[in-house]
């Protein structure tokens, strides 16, 4: 019996399409008597409408087994003055926080999602102003790094640009809350009271999940789904433990590797 920490963009849904096979596997996982929580960099969602949406998918979970970024941004930002450039419907989510227009303790950077709100949390007037906020002092914290994600239409630019551009400009360094953050996954083997060794991370990003994962001691499986792309596998020198099709033939792959 493992500890398994999984991903959930790109492993067990694209664009809200499920991808087949998800479902079935974490009956079986938890059937063979593993511990799941599934960890992810979403940040467009509230964590129950989340775990909604993967109840809807067949997938059986817990509120509380899904480990998400706004909620690990409020508990690091609890009681500061934060300017959030973040989609709105994860503002509920800051629970404790004060956000404000100006005169910030920390610009907090989310992540970008399909629709047009994208362009107005990253408008050139709120990174303007983020920039304002970080000159006169702030930290800057983001929920991810990510560079790009995979939707039905394909590769989307992430916020991640964003926040090197202010990193570049204010001439500071941003705070990482979700993958592949120290205490992301600390939270997540804490939860379970597992050991980093006896964990496995299965993921579709082979920076965020599996180097990120890797660099704190779990072992880790890759996915051929989501953002998985067979070119950067070989242009890097991280390499998972396993590779498997998808979420589907992780059962099979544990009873003979695990
Ligand atoms: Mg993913």
């Amino acid at each position: 019996m493992a500890a398994i920490l999984l991903d959930v963009d790109g492993v067990f849904h694209v664009s809200h399409e499920p991808i087949p096979g998800g479902a079935e596997a974490v009956s079986r996982l938890r059937a063979d008597g593993h511990r799941l929580r599934f960890v992810t960099n979403s940040t467009t969602e509230p964590r129950a409408a989340l775990a909604e949406e993967l109840r809807a998918m067949g997938i059986e979970l817990d509120d509380e087994e899904l480990q998400t970024t706004p909620r690990a941004a409020a508990a690091a930002l609890a009681g500061r003055r934060v300017l959030a450039l973040t989609m709105h419907a994860i503002v509920g989510e800051f629970e404790g926080v004060e956000l404000v227009g100006e005169d910030a303790e920390a610009v907090l950077v989310g992540g970008a999602d399909e629709t047009p709100e994208t362009n107005l949390v990253f408008s050139f007037m709120n990174l303007a102003r983020a920039f304002h906020e970080l000159e006169a002092g702030a930290e800057l914290y983001c929920l991810h790094k990510n560079r790009w994600w995979q939707t039905k239409q394909g590769p989307l630019l992430d916020a991640g640009a964003f926040v090197v551009g202010l990193e570049y400009a204010a001439d500071i360094e941003a705070i990482v809350l979700g993958k592949p953050s120290t205490a992301y996954f600390e939270a997540a083997l804490q939860a379970l009271d597992a050991d980093p060794g006896m964990t496995w991370m299965v993921g579709d990003d082979i920076e965020s999940d599996i180097a990120g994962a890797q660099k704190h001691g779990m072992r880790t499986i890759l996915v051929r789904t989501g953002k998985f792309r067979p070119d950067a596998v070989e242009a890097t020198r991280v390499r998972p433990d396993g590779i498997i099709s998808s979420i589907a033939q992780l059962p099979d792959w544990l009873e003979e590797h695990g």
